[in-house]
């Protein structure tokens, strides 16, 4: 038997290097000498072999001093954490996602969509009518920047767990073919974190705010939903980022309000204007004005149309109309003469009443 290689070499790493970096190098290593991928290549076996066992010492803390400070000779010469028939089933955690069916354990996983994303955003009525663009805010879960998503505090390591040996599954078998189960310790994780995490409490991942700019077309209306594609979180494994939607809510308006695509004003009207007459103007919620006749005789709740003044439908049919709704204005306070006169039309609008032929007024 050739003499044992370094660990460090044979995964490609510097003494020094971090868990993370070992973690990523056996993986990378082990998935091109995987069994699987050579099948019938004795070669690949054994070099798939001596990457776990280097791999099985770098990642135990306290195996990895003992190989640090007396090598090989710190396992007895054999080394006592590889070459034995636990190997497959060690590494089948770390390739569940690449080897699905091995052992039976799990189920193989290819890309995955991200999921999607959804949020409420406000609008006034005239960004609503007008159309806008907005910074829409939004809390995603991303990968904590503490402990890069091992839920651990920084400084320490999740332990390999206890029930399972660290590799995530319980075996019935042994050997190459074994029957496992996910382990009910750790569910499958294969590591248990004894010092959580203090910035995310050991989940893993934390809140992180965002703003994605959103076109609001012209006419959008409450209760729509946008859909913003690819603003949702992101996929797993090479699978394309979930979309965003954004449900519209809208401001109640302190002069207008909303009726699909049309709009109504109500407008106050003095005694005298509705009675008489008037051409008064009315300011559009896009600052333009419109001038609106208040015909002579024009009652309380009477309504005038003005086609083409409401809300552009968001789908480019059109526009709505502006209704505005007359509200007669009662005065509450009157002067002295204000009142004599009042009092005086009354008489007057009275015997006219009397005196007025009904035939007139149908005329
Ligand atoms: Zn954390
Ligand atoms: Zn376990």
């Amino acid at each position: 038997m050739s003499e044992k290689r370094c660990y460090y070499e044979v995964l490609g790493v510097e003494r020094r290097a971090e868990a993370s970096e070992i973690r990523k190098a056996y993986k990378k290593l082990a998935l091109k000498y995987h069994p699987d991928r050579n099948a019938g290549s004795a070669e690949a076996e054994a070099q798939f072999k001596e990457v776990t066992e280097a791999f099985q010492i770098l990642n135990d803390d306290d195996k990895r001093q003992r190989y640090d400070q007396f090598g090989h000779a710190g396992f007895g010469g054999a080394g006592d954490g590889g070459g034995g028939e636990d190997i497959f089933s060690h590494v089948q955690d770390l390739f569940a996602d690449f080897f699905g069916g091995m052992g039976g354990g799990r189920q193989a996983r290819g890309p995955q969509r991200g999921r999607d994303v959804r949020v409420r955003q406000a609008l006034t009525l005239e960004e609503a009518v007008l159309g806008c663009k907005k910074e829409v805010q939004l809390r995603t879960p991303v990968e904590c920047t503490a402990c890069k998503g091992n839920g651990a505090e920084p400084g320490t390591e999740p332990q390999a767990c206890r029930t399972c040996g660290g590799n995530g599954q319980v075996s019935t078998g042994r050997g190459f073919i074994v029957f496992t189960q996910t382990c009910p310790s750790c569910q499958g994780q294969g590591r248990v974190v004894t010092t959580p995490c203090k910035r995310c409490d050991g989940a893993g991942w934390e809140e992180k705010a965002r703003s994605v700019t959103v076109s609001f077309p012209p006419g959008i209306d409450d209760g729509h939903r946008l859909r913003v594609s690819g603003q949702g979180l992101a996929g797993t494994s090479g699978g394309p980022p979930g979309h965003l939607y954004v449900d519209v809510v809208l401001h109640t308006h302190e002069r207008f309000t909303r009726d699909g695509n049309d709009l109504v004003l109500r407008q106050k009207v003095s005694f005298a204007d509705a009675a008489l007459g008037k051409t008064i103007t009315v300011e559009l919620l896009d600052g333009t004005t419109r001038e609106v006749s208040i015909d002579a005789g024009t009652q309380p709740g009477d309504v005038i149309t003005l086609g083409g003044a409401g809300v552009p439908d968001v789908n480019g049919r059109g526009r709505g109309s502006l209704h505005v709704v007359a509200e007669l204005v009662v005065p509450t306070k009157l002067s002295k003469r204000a009142r004599q006169l009042l009092q005086e039309l009354e008489v007057d609008l009275a015997a006219h009443a009397l005196t007025s032929d009904p035939a007139d007024e149908a005329r």
